[in-house]
């Protein structure tokens, strides 16, 4: 697999690296990894854009290309699907369903949204008794550096490509080395949907020493959205420190559900269900601690674990397949540390804690168990370090103002969800708790017009609907004495 760099495939000279099936954890492909000379070659090929006929598409000939991407994902809806499993091992039903449809809808959102935007406008009075008209100007920011994880691949990178061609920037993608696949099809798309080259260009590799710091590290990059852990964020901003460029970051987080007594209590089994174990728990805003009211905690305990026990993992390409393995084996040595750890610090094990036993096709991949604890003190470092497995811990609690306090004893700040029938108190709960994010009675439940992201350490800045704006766009105010 090559770069893609001013409308072509580029190789370079270091050594390919393997792309493996986390399922299997067979090779799948050879991947080109880029060197200093091939970032540069493609932030330069983004900057040439910047000038080219790129720079002179109005806002709906714009949107009228993202459309045309939009659509080319749809008529590859297939090759989309296939890529991302391979890369992933995630089942087929959940890439036919949530990732790819999301990414082709990214490009029609933003579509929408730059060809209806709008800038302020004041009448102001003058010293001199006249009369001044000031508007707000938005220009795109210029080279934009994209730096994906491998969750959520194809939907994650494009709801931050989308915004940042919708205004106008040229953007040069790094996916992570793990899920390399889908970005490469995209620039295909775009060749094909009259993207101008040089607009969308793609460089794989790693983070250190490797594409991602050479990318961050450009002086040619006017921009960084990033998304992937909280440390590496770290690492970004400091590289974004030179030339004091801007940065958008989604991080990690370590999200609370709180559940109380009144809750309708299939829907929430049902919604933290899927909040714990979607994408075997590999989603930001995957719920890992949960607190629920002491009347139906054993209750909801069990019911839990009855749907734990109830997820089917397996071939990937199986329709009825629900749970996947994890990304690499690095990722489950570190989930099953983690594993190891809650038994260590006492945990009661409710279900799961190990490895599934899987038909010998699969045994070579990266697989653990949908996992329950209860027990653990408030301090143990599986209820305050970010995980990203299938996994949770469930703590009784006895009232709102405790319930509260827990889920905000974190460092992390991106997503909660509630469930409660009282609407008074899903609104205080809501405004209480210090996070980007807060569902009522539901997970995961996007407009993609809302603000998205992250408190405290899970994030900086907004994307979704207009938000993105902020990040994408200089806004610059033009002020006309009459
Ligand atoms: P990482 O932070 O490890 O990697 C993300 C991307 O950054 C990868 O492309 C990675 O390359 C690259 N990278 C790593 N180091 C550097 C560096 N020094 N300079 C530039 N780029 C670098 O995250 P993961 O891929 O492991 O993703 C999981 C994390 O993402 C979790 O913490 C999760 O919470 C977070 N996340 C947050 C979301 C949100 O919206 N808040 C959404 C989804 C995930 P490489 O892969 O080669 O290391």
């Amino acid at each position: 697999m090559t770069h893609y760099i001013g409308g072509q495939p580029v190789t370079s000279s270091r050594p390919l690296f393997a792309n493996i099936d986390p399922a299997t954890g067979q090779v799948v492909s050879q991947v080109h990894e880029a060197d200093a000379d091939t970032v540069d070659r493609a932030v330069q090929a983004a900057r040439a854009a910047l000038q080219g006929p790129w720079s002179t598409f109005t806002d709906g000939q714009r949107a009228a290309v993202l459309r045309k991407v939009a659509d080319g994902i749809r008529a590859r809806f297939d090759d989309f699907v296939a890529a991302e499993v391979r890369d992933t091992g995630k089942p087929v039903d959940l890439a036919g369903h949530l990732d790819i449809p999301r990414g082709a809808a990214n490009f029609d959102v933003f579509a929408d949204q730059i060809a209806q935007s709008a800038t302020e406008a004041f009448r102001s009075p003058t010293p001199d008794g006249g009369t001044a008209i000031n508007y707000g100007l938005r220009t795109p920011r210029g080279v934009i550096a994209v730096i994906c994880p491998w969750n959520l691949p194809l939907l994650l990178m494009t709801w931050k490509v989308a915004p940042a061609l919708a205004s106008g920037n040229t953007v040069v993608v790094k996916p992570s080395e793990e899920t390399p696949s889908t970005t490469t099809l995209l620039a295909e798309v775009m060749n094909d949907a009259g993207v101008p080259p040089g607009v969308f260009n793609v460089v794989h590799g790693f983070g250190p020493d490797s594409a991602g710091q050479y990318l961050t590290e450009h002086p040619g990059v006017n921009g960084i959205t990033f998304t992937g852990e909280t440390r590496t964020g770290t690492a970004i901003m400091k590289a974004a420190a030179v030339g004091v460029r801007p940065v958008s970051f989604e991080l990690g987080g370590k999200n609370a559900a709180l559940v109380f007594a009144d809750c309708d209590l299939d829907a929430a089994v049902a919604g933290i269900t899927r909040s714990a174990f979607l994408n075997s728990g590999q989603v930001c805003l995957g719920t890992e601690r949960i607190y629920v009211e002491r009347p139906i905690f054993d209750a909801f305990v069990l019911r839990l674990k009855e749907a734990a026990q109830a997820l089917n993992p397996g071939d990937p390409w199986d329709e009825d397949t629900n749970f996947g393995p994890l990304i690499s084996q690095q990722h489950r040595d570190k989930v099953l540390s983690y594993y190891a750890r809650a038994r260590n610090e006492g945990a009661t094990v409710v279900t799961g804690g190990g490895i599934p036993q899987l038909p010998s096709t699969l045994s070579g991949g990266w697989w653990v168990e949908p996992t329950i604890w209860t027990g653990l003190p408030v301090n143990s470092t599986v209820l305050t370090e970010e995980i990203f497995g299938p996994c949770c811990h469930i703590t009784p609690f006895d009232r709102e103002e405790d319930a509260i306090a827990a889920a905000n004893d974190t460092p992390y700040g991106l997503a909660t969800s509630i469930w409660t029938r009282d609407v008074s108190r899903a609104h205080r709960v809501a405004a209480a708790i210090q996070v980007g994010i807060a569902w009522v009675n539901s997970w995961f439940l996007r407009d993609l017009r809302t603000a998205f992201g992250g408190a405290k350490q899970s994030g900086i800045g907004r994307e979704g609907g207009v938000h993105g704006l902020e990040f994408y766009t200089e806004l610059r105010n033009v002020c006309i004495k009459l």
